[in-house]
């Protein structure tokens, strides 16, 4: 793929709570060399450290709220703007309203375009999937304890304590999806209509939502260099 490797992966994954986008985003970024940011994470640390954004948000975060878009875009161009996102960056819970995605637009303005990709999942699998989701107190990663039979008590990767979200509780996860669908979803129809977003089905096991997220990323990646070339060209500027 030349020139692809010029271009620098802004990857955004959507969807709703428990569709697997944080995992996916992790892996993605883990193999591919770039920051995984999530917004969650950022203001979940900020909780647990008693911060005075952690003391701010905690309400919200605890009923299933959105917290305001201008508090988290500020995080997120702060985040942008340090060195180590120069070769891309996989976002994870970011951006969740038409106003945050126009927000993210002017942040990159200048550099390479967004990909998006979009996970599909039924809401009953949701729902299933958010009551067996743990998240480890050391490391941070998600695990399902469905998966292992209700059997796991210790984080595979590092031993640590597996303690379940204080907002995946049936009732706040099905504020969670309510407020993604009155909030995030005309979000998909802002972007739907760009070449560079992509659904996936992400009701299949993680390997084959990571391989069918790879190919989504590669086809768009395919069609920004093609689009950077296009307009390359039309300046009368090289290709090579
Ligand atoms: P997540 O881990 O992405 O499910 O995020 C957990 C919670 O953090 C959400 O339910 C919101 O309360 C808050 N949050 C995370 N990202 C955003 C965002 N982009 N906009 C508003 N609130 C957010």
């Amino acid at each position: 793929m030349a020139g692809a490797a010029d271009v620098a992966l802004h990857l955004v994954v959507i969807g709703p709570p428990g569709a697997g986008k944080g995992t996916q985003a992790e892996r993605f970024a883990r193999e591919h060399g770039i920051p995984k940011i999530s917004t969650g994470d950022i203001l979940r640390e900020a909780v647990a450290s008693g911060t005075s954004l952690g003391r701010q948000v905690q309400a919200v975060m605890d009923r299933g709220e959105l917290v305001g878009d201008d508090l988290i875009t500020g995080i997120v161009r702060e985040r942008l703007s340090r060195p180590d996102v120069a070769r891309g960056f996989v976002l994870d819970g970011f951006p969740r309203t038409v106003v945050q995605a126009q927000a993210l637009d002017e942040i990159l303005a200048g550099r390479s375009p967004v990909i998006v990709v979009e996970i599909h999942v039924p809401d009953g699998e949701l729902v299933r999937r958010v009551r067996t989701r743990r998240i480890c107190a050391g490391c941070g990663r998600t695990v399902s304890v469905f998966d292992k039979a209700g059997a796991a008590e210790a984080c595979g990767n590092c031993g640590g304590k597996l303690v379940a979200r204080s907002d995946d509780s049936e009732g706040v996860v099905r504020d969670r999806l309510k407020v993604y669908r009155r909030d995030t979803q005309p979000m998909s129809a802002f972007y739907s209509s760009r070449p560079t977003y992509r659904r996936i089905d992400g009701a299949q096991t993680p390997e084959r939502v990571r391989d069918a997220l790879v190919a989504a990323v590669s086809s768009a990646l395919g069609k920004t260099t093609a689009d950077a070339g296009a307009s390359m060209t039309a300046r009368g500027e090289s290709q090579a």
